[in-house]
């Protein structure tokens, strides 16, 4: 099925790859030259490496001169020179707001202090809004809690969402059966969650006898975890729309990166995230090599905003696993090269077991092939007997006991054959919490500070 093109920028949209490289060259060379000028920590950075301004004359002396900077050297910076650090190029009094990131590696909370200027990033998730059909006017269910301390992720949502003029509906203090009741009253056109919540209100919605099909979702927009490409059409199917997605990080400011007309997935293929690339260069490199990875091949993304004076960022090393895609790659034309839909991971979320890297979401693939389970909790700890991995499964209320019994044995040979290692299921003696934000299933009890739950739901 064919979609209209819906340009939100037309002339960014439709600049030549020529010309969108030549407007981030320029771009970066000015910015470069004013972080080195401006801020103490890039130029400590600079002149460690032996880089000087002048010398970026090209993309691929950005790339190769400019060191990348690390999550441990912000937090050691801001801890040498609390609470800013050193990074920022203005006096506090020109501060607007600050972000903090959620913690959720387990080494502390970075701030990103900003200017009312940079602030203009965190309205970027228009784009994302306007490329899944979403118009003035439209009703957008928020189902993260608001009050999450000064996250960007919801704050630059509902920035997002006033300027592009939706009408906004803020229900993540409810309780999952009052969102789900207030959907009915409503009728949500844009309906935001983390993939986790979608299918608790999923399994609630079925089990009160709810077709979300009645409320005439133009689009939900998932966020925050990589899900299988089953997930989102048993999803799509249920709600009786298509899937779009954003990514954004605290540290780019907001979300930077969406599919376009094309959606999340569409005729079970995965769809690109095109990164907003006329404001923020993003580079995928490899772990190991450092280099840029060839197309189809998964790095670490790096992130460099060409504007923000806040907190700038310079080729930040963003942790997260994302495999490139390049522009040429979807069909609409815009020159916005970026990465698959529904598979960016973090790389400190994997975890090694018996020699053998095992990610989540590949667990989470297994354990959510259908909607027997309703969640689930892993731990991973070392006993006499070797390395042991425990993990407690919560099935669906009507799911019968034999059911039940049957699954479990069915699940351990999956994730056998899926993951290459045995694991010990067991039925969850009590309910298992439920996540409205940043997903944190597992316990490894190998490694301090791995235990990372956040943001659970409470009701
Ligand atoms: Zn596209």
């Amino acid at each position: 099925m064919a979609s209209a093109t819906r340009l939100y920028n037309p002339i960014a949209e439709q600049l030549s790859r020529e010309e969108l490289e030549a407007l981030q060259l320029r771009k970066l060379q000015r910015f470069v030259d004013f972080a080195y000028h401006r801020s103490d920590f890039y130029r400590r950075k600079f002149d460690a490496a032996g880089v000087e301004p002048e010398q970026i004359r090209t993309l691929d002396d950005f790339r190769k001169r400019i060191p990348l900077t690390t999550k441990t050297e912000w937090l050691e910076d801001q801890a040498n020179r609390p609470p800013y650090g050193s990074a920022s190029t203005v006096q506090a009094a020109d501060l607007a707001r600050f972000y903090l990131t959620s913690g959720t590696s387990g080494i502390g909370q970075e701030v990103h202090a900003l200017t009312r200027a940079d602030l203009e990033y965190a309205g970027s998730w228009t784009y994302g809004f306007h490329w899944a059909g979403i118009d003035p006017g439209d009703v957008f269910v928020n189902t993260l809690p608001v009050g999450l301390g000064n996250l960007a992720g919801p704050d630059s949502g509902i920035q997002s969402a006033v300027r592009s003029r939706l009408n906004i509906f803020n229900i993540g203090h409810l309780p999952a059966e009052q969102k789900l009741a207030m959907m009915c009253r409503f009728s949500p056109d844009l309906l935001f969650a983390v993939p986790a919540y979608l299918q608790r209100l999923e399994l609630l919605a079925r089990e009160q006898g709810i077709d979300p099909r009645t409320f005439g979702l133009k689009a939900i927009l998932l966020a925050a975890e990589p899900y299988t490409i089953e997930w989102a059409e048993r999803a799509m199917e249920f709600w009786g729309c298509p899937l779009t997605e954003l990514y954004g990080s605290t540290q780019a400011t907001s979300a930077i990166a969406f599919p376009c007309e094309h959606g999340a997935v569409r005729d079970g293929r995965r769809g690109i995230l095109h990164v907003l690339e006329h404001l923020i260069f993003a580079e995928v490199v490899g772990r190991a090599t450092r280099e840029q990875v060839e197309p189809g091949e998964d790095g670490e993304l790096v992130l460099t905003s060409f504007e923000r004076v806040g907190t700038p960022l310079l080729r930040w090393a963003s942790d997260d696993r994302v495999q490139f895609r390049p522009h040429s790659d979807c069909s609409c034309g815009r020159p916005f090269s970026g990465m698959t839909a529904g598979e960016v991971a973090r790389y400190d979320d994997m975890m090694k077991i018996k020699a053998v890297n095992v990610w989540p979401e590949a667990v989470d693939g297994v354990m959510f092939r259908d909607t027997d389970v309703a969640e689930y909790q892993g731990e991973v700890f070392d006993t006499d007997a070797g390395t042991t991995v425990a993990v407690r499964v919560e099935f669906r209320a009507d799911i019968a006991p034999e059911r039940r019994a049957a699954r479990l044995a069915e699940l351990s040979r999956e994730l056998r054959e899926t993951i290459g290692i045995g694991m010990n299921l067991v039925e969850a003696a009590e309910p298992l919490p439920r996540f409205e934000f940043k997903v944190r299933r597992w316990t490894d009890h190998r490694v301090a500070g791995r235990q990372r739950i956040l943001h659970t739901e409470k009701a």
